[in-house]
């Protein structure tokens, strides 16, 4: 469309949506889920004892749904919620873990392999520090990965809201994938 045509010996702007054979794709994940009496806490795949555990209609494992999430997000294959519907009774109780896995071989089928995963777990109670590396160990294995490769930090509330006052627990990842060539 000529009226679009930038003046002669201007510099044309790159397309806004770059090219689709792009090596790297970056996806991010998001989760929460209450909190309710009685332990223990499945947390990245392990268990984590503590006198609270999450609320929810799989095995409630708020960091391995994050993880899920942002590993979908960076293939555009959707979220955990397409993929097993809670509305699903066989998925009542389902184990994140293998969940997880199965995302990872939708990841693969479409041809993609995983660069890293960097996590953060929001939880006031309990101390997360013992357990960082059992659980970087077991997200490892889940993905095929080393735990150089899977970063995990761990932040209270200060107190204040949902997580600061124990009535949930969140977790957010960040993936980055690279196309297989
Ligand atoms: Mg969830």
């Amino acid at each position: 469309m000529s009226h679009l045509k930038s003046p002669a010996g201007e510099r044309q702007p790159a397309a806004l949506g770059g090219a689709a054979t792009t090596a790297l794709r970056i996806g991010i994940g998001h989760d929460t889920h209450r909190l309710a009496d009685g332990g223990p806490l499945i947390l990245g795949g392990i268990l984590v004892p503590h006198d609270r555990h999450a609320v929810g209609h799989s095995d409630a494992d708020v960091l391995l749904h994050a993880v899920t999430d942002a590993l979908l997000g960076a293939a555009a294959l959707g979220d955990i919620g397409d993929l097993f519907p809670d509305t699903d009774p066989a998925n009542r109780g389902r184990d994140s873990g293998q969940m997880l896995q199965v995302a990872c071989r939708r990841i693969v089928e479409a041809g993609f392999r995983i660069v890293n995963v960097d996590c953060i777990v929001f939880a006031q109670r309990p101390k997360l520090t013992p357990y960082k590396l059992a659980i970087r160990q077991r997200i490892a294995e889940l993905l095929d990965l080393t735990p150089e490769r899977v970063g995990l930090k761990a932040k209270t509330g200060e107190g204040l809201g949902a997580v600061g006052t124990e009535a949930a627990l969140m977790a957010q990842c960040v993936a980055l994938l690279e196309t297989v060539v």
